[in-house]
């Protein structure tokens, strides 16, 4: 059997969440941080990582609103993004492969909100997975005590032993990745690309990942990333 050609490392970043709990007024991914818009920053920190071949930005359908907060862009975008991020995120692979990525490529999926990854995160990841049979994902153990809410008061105290918090990217293969999004993605729970792939059977790797690579979810998100930016090395 002729072995199959070393794979390429693509990315794809989801940007067709509306973002409601941000409150910003528009998709978050659009909101403006030290003078470019989340999407602008996430985009320029995956083009520093030099061995990602191209990156694929998933848009919903109907947006005219991505040219204007990134102007310049030159890589892939696809305009099919779905009702969940794990409709967006397949179709964003089909998107792919039109562009010639194959089943035993690589995929970082990236979420567009976690703007400040740092490139040595990335790096970190595509070490520990290139080898690997499945692919993983970066995450940081829980450091704090877990509590269970009911009604604005503590239910319950968690074990936090053994439980980490995800992050992006995560890292799987093409192929894999696209099958266990079609059978599973559409369940509970499936908030990630992991715990799809969990659901067709697999253990992703854990790569411990960084505490700046927060998402930006809620309104005081934007100005703790504001003041990141502005004491960090810019990215060019
Ligand atoms: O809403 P949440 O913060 O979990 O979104 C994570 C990422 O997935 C964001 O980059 C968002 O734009 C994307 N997303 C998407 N399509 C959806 C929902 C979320 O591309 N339907």
């Amino acid at each position: 059997m002729t072995p199959l050609p070393d794979p390429d490392l693509y990315a794809v970043v989801p940007c067709a969440g509306v973002g409601e709990r941000a409150g910003a007024g528009m998709p978050k991914q659009y909101a403006q941080v030290a003078g470019r818009s989340l999407v602008a920053h996430t985009l320029a920190a995956l083009a520093a990582v030099r061995r990602i071949r191209q990156v694929l930005v998933v848009l919903a359908p109907g947006d005219s609103a991505f040219e204007s907060h990134v102007p310049g862009h030159t890589g892939w975008v696809a305009r099919v993004g779905g009702a969940s991020r794990a409709a967006s995120v397949a179709g964003g692979l089909v998107a792919l492969a039109e562009h010639g990525a194959r089943d035993h490529d690589w995929v970082l999926v990236h979420d567009a909100a976690r703007c400040l990854v740092p490139t040595h995160a990335v790096d970190a990841l595509i070490d520990a997975c290139l080898d690997d049979g499945v692919g993983g994902l970066l995450a940081l153990p829980v450091a704090d005590t877990l509590k269970h809410e009911r009604d604005g008061r503590v239910a319950a105290t968690l074990d936090r032993a053994g439980k980490w918090q995800a992050q992006t990217p995560q890292m799987f293969r093409l192929g894999p990745l696209r099958e266990a999004l079609l059978l599973h993605g559409g369940e509970a729970g499936i908030t990630d690309e992991s715990s799809a792939m969990e659901a067709a059977g697999w253990a992703p790797r854990l790569v411990p990942g960084a505490l700046e690579n927060f998402k930006i979810t809620y309104p005081g998100d934007f100005a703790l990333a504001e003041r990141l930016f502005r004491t960090r090395d810019p990215i060019p």
